[in-house]
């Protein structure tokens, strides 16, 4: 099958889709489900459009199998987070190419992949792919502000839609580089971490700027910060991590388990691998005083902690509180994740096409079950049981992975090319 129209066409949708800015908040996402559903509906494929609030709407579109095998659903979302102009080196809502890539705000995070996904499923369509299951194709909003007025509400009030025996999404995917070596490492998330924002508020006594003073609340606070900061967590194996080292150390990308120290040593290296490893905790949002010459009574900070699946946020609250050690500061929880985190088999008819599709394409593949470090819509249908995998397929550079709420985002068109080819043949496989 000749692909090169294809390309051409996932081109320019993708850049016509960066045109439309969806960052959240506000979202403002509905034109974005309509514009993917008239290039559905062009082609006759009847669309859903349900109002979650005002301006914001869910896409659904199906492709009918013959009921022999369960649903799959692809899910994608059309917000982006916001944008700071000021440090992009080019407009960030224009959909620009330059170079052989295409720069705009969810070129990455995640309108490529939507992209990937949509021409998966009119490649599906146009060619009369007979199906054994219905393809699900999924656009929701608001994934960027915790999906309430996305995939959460959907789950709550639109059961019927998320009744699928698999679901694709973001979460994980391809890498070219690991620990310093060329590599073509491909990881599919089975499980990711959940949310822990907690909040700490220090009181101390008013007084006039003037004068020597004892008991400052933004000095306390500020100590305990940074003990937070210092405070040494070591790193942390949970069942799903073992998994994912014993892939790695087979394909020699990192020591086995039995080599403890130096397993230990190259997680410590730190980024990604690191946070898969331990509870992260960032100190982001600060807030004090009132004027120059006033001892602030109160200050208050947050900070967002993501916590390994299968830890106990109370736990959590606690060894906080024993590193703050200090009586004058309260803390206490901030936001929590929406539901439990729950890991999905990876062991299954999805992951084993993936593998295949994979591997046939490029014979020096490594295909891992993994665990994402932030947090995606999969949550929400994995807490219902559905094997939901984070999985954009393609071959991300760092410099691209950094354009996840990072400035300058982008996708090169090899990996978009890439993603709409291996997309396409990982749903034909499974889905017929
Ligand atoms: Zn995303």
């Amino acid at each position: 099958m000749d692909l090169a129209p294809a390309f051409a066409e996932a081109l320019d949708i993708f850049v016509r889709y960066l045109q439309i800015d969806t960052s959240n908040p506000p979202g403002n996402e509905k034109p974005a489900a309509r514009f993917l559903g008239s290039l559905l509906e062009r082609e006759g494929i009847a669309c859903e459009y349900i109002e979650t609030q005002p301006n914001r709407e869910v896409l659904v579109a199906r492709l009918t199998g013959d009921g022999s095998k369960r649903p799959i659903m692809l899910c994608n979302h059309t917000d982006v987070v916001p944008v700071e102009e000021q440090y992009w080196d080019m407009p960030a809502f224009e959909g620009i190419v330059r170079d052989g890539r295409v720069y705009g705000r969810g070129a990455v995070d995640m309108k490529g992949c939507g992209v990937m996904q949509l021409m998966a499923f009119l490649l599906l369509h146009r060619n009369r792919v007979p199906l054994a299951r219905d393809v699900v194709f999924c656009a929701v909003p608001d994934e960027e502000a915790g999906s309430t007025w996305g995939m959460k509400w959907l789950c709550d009030n639109r059961p019927d839609i998320c009744d699928v025996e698999f679901e694709l999404s973001e979460g994980g995917g391809g890498a070219d580089r690991f620990a310093g070596e060329d590599v073509k490492l491909f990881n599919i998330a089975t499980n990711e971490k959940t949310i822990c924002w907690l909040q700490l508020t220090a009181v101390g006594t008013p007084g006039h700027g003037s004068r020597i003073h004892h008991d400052n609340s933004l000095v306390h606070l500020m100590r305990a910060l940074l003990r937070l900061e210092d405070w040494d967590r070591g790193i942390t194996f949970t069942p799903d991590t073992t998994a994912y080292i014993d892939r790695l150390a087979e394909a020699g990308l990192i020591p086995p388990r039995s080599e403890k120290d130096a397993l230990e040593a190259q997680i410590a290296r730190g980024g990604e691998l690191q946070a898969a490893f331990m509870n992260t905790l960032n100190i982001t949002e600060f807030r004090s005083g009132i004027k120059t010459n006033v001892v602030p009574a109160k200050s208050w900070a947050a900070i967002d902690c993501r916590l390994l699946p299968g830890q106990d946020p109370h736990d959590w609250l606690r060894q906080v509180r024993e590193v703050v050690a200090d009586d004058r500061i309260t803390v206490d929880f901030y936001r929590r994740g929406e539901v439990e985190p729950a890991a999905v088999p990876w062991d299954t008819e999805l992951f084993h096409t993936i593998r295949a599709v994979l591997t046939e394409a490029m014979e020096d593949a490594v295909v891992v079950p993994s665990m994402t470090i932030g947090a995606t819509d999969n949550r929400f249908l994995r807490a219902r049981g559905i094997p939901a995998y984070g999985f954009i397929p393609c071959l991300m550079s760092g410099a691209e992975r950094a354009g996840f709420h990072g400035n300058n985002e982008f996708l090169t068109i090899d990996n978009l090319n890439m993603g709409v080819e291996l997309m396409y043949e990982i749903v034909r496989r499974i889905a017929s």
